[in-house]
């Protein structure tokens, strides 16, 4: 018997590549002189960072972010094999640049900082730690570090906390003097940017404030950024005066609100990217009374027919969505909703196709979602927002490319499709 040694599994994630750019030019349309930094963080929210970044890089895209140093370091070794220019040589427009701010401490911390300096990766710095460690990376390689200084200015996440402004600029002068790092930025990222309430609207306002004083503190000590970036897409969106130089645009590019309660995707002009779908399993009728799916947390009241989808909690579907959330079904006769019934389980769920023989069949196509409404609806239904829905899209789950930035290069990833 032949063994194909490729796992195969039934999910499969249709990314549109056409609606990627059309979310980008809408996107960077709206910021006049700014410029827009694409986020691909996250294997690009769980799109695939390789094919998102070049199809973005396609459509005009030169800064990239990536959250963690050795994502990366990948995205750079793709880029390179891309053809694309390197990002140590003397920079022309068509020189990308990437941007990572989650550095570990420790050896494989200074292996990959080592590399990051080599491949031209720009580094964020949010204490002297850090600074420390990106010096003696600079010294291992001879190359000056290209730094970004992230300041609190009031999320309590990374960044330099006001009362140390003072040693933390006044350090990072010292470095700058002495040829080790280049201050390229002075960055920090908005706490409630997507609220639109009142008291929100302030808080971002005064995290406005807290920025202006860190750029003010740091030019005492003379140093003056090429770059200031604060803003997300809620703050790109929602609040002009956080613009600035550059703006990290992520869950927009990828066609979903920050807020749809705010303003929707469509309001905004956004087209969702994912679609997410399986082949139905099967169909049959189950007898009144009897329970559905593990601990029988619903119960038919008179005989019902279900189906059966090979997704579960492992494709990072929602457990906490079960007997909540709802799917479309692609029949002969056209399209049927039907709800999630009884527990999500690890490998498959059961949906319920009603009191009548239905039109569904097996091998009819599942999707999950394909629109910012069910997305939310899923969001909704679990208790979470439309980030995580598509960035835990597990790794089990085809990614299939379609749109005009699909041929243009090619990826390890992508060679398959
Ligand atoms: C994830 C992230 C972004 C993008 O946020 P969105 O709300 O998805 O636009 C921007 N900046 C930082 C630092 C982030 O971690």
């Amino acid at each position: 018997m032949r063994v194909d040694e490729t796992p195969r599994y039934p999910g499969q994630a249709l990314i549109d590549l056409d609606a990627l750019a059309h979310n980008y030019r809408i996107l960077s349309g709206k910021i006049g002189q700014a410029d827009s930094l694409v986020i691909v963080k996250a294997d690009a929210y769980g799109h695939g960072a390789q094919k998102i970044a070049l199809a973005l890089y396609e459509a005009g895209a030169r800064w990239f972010g990536q959250a963690q140093l050795g994502e990366a370091l990948q995205l750079a070794h793709a880029f390179k094999k891309a053809g694309l220019p390197p990002l140590r040589t003397a920079p022309t427009a068509q020189t990308p640049r990437i941007f990572s701010w989650i550095s570990v401490p420790g050896l494989d911390g200074d292996e990959l900082r080592v590399q990051a300096l080599e491949n031209g990766i720009d580094l964020s710095i949010s204490n002297l730690e850090e600074l420390v460690e990106i010096v003696a990376a600079a010294q291992t390689t001879g190359i000056c570090a290209r730094v970004h200084l992230k300041v609190d200015v009031g999320n309590s996440r990374a960044g330099c906390p006001r009362d140390v402004w003072d040693s933390f600029f006044s350090q990072t002068a010292l470095a700058q003097a002495d040829g080790k790092i280049k201050i390229v930025a002075i960055w920090s990222h908005l706490q409630s940017a997507d609220d639109p309430a009142p008291e929100a609207f302030a808080e971002t306002k005064t995290q406005i404030q807290n920025y202006e004083l860190a750029l003010e503190v740091a030019k005492k000590y003379g140093i003056i950024p090429e770059i200031r970036h604060l803003a997300a897409t809620s703050g790109g969106l929602w609040h002009p005066e956080s613009r600035y130089d550059l703006v990290r645009w992520g869950i927009g590019l990828y066609g979903l609100s920050p807020n749809s309660a705010h303003e929707t995707a469509k309001e905004l002009g956004l087209k969702p990217v994912m679609r997410l779908r399986a082949p139905l399993l099967s169909v049959k009728e189950i007898p009144a009374g009897q329970g559905v799916s593990y601990n029988a947390t619903w119960r038919a009241e008179r005989n019902h027919w279900v189906g059966l989808v090979p997704l579960g909690y492992a494709d990072g579907i929602p457990r906490l969505a079960s007997n909540r959330a709802g799917v479309s079904v692609h029949t002969r006769e056209g399209i049927i909703r039907a709800r999630v019934i009884g527990r999500i389980c690890m490998d498959q769920f059961v949906i319920d196709l009603g009191i009548n023989p239905p039109a569904a069949k097996r091998g009819d196509t599942v999707e999950l979602f394909g629109n910012e409404t069910e997305i939310d609806d899923w969001a909704k239904a679990s208790q979470s927002v439309n980030y995580e829905i598509i960035t835990r899209l597990g790794p089990r789950v085809e990614r299939i490319y379609y749109g005009q930035g699909e041929t243009k290069y090619r990826t390890e990833a992508g060679e398959k499709n």
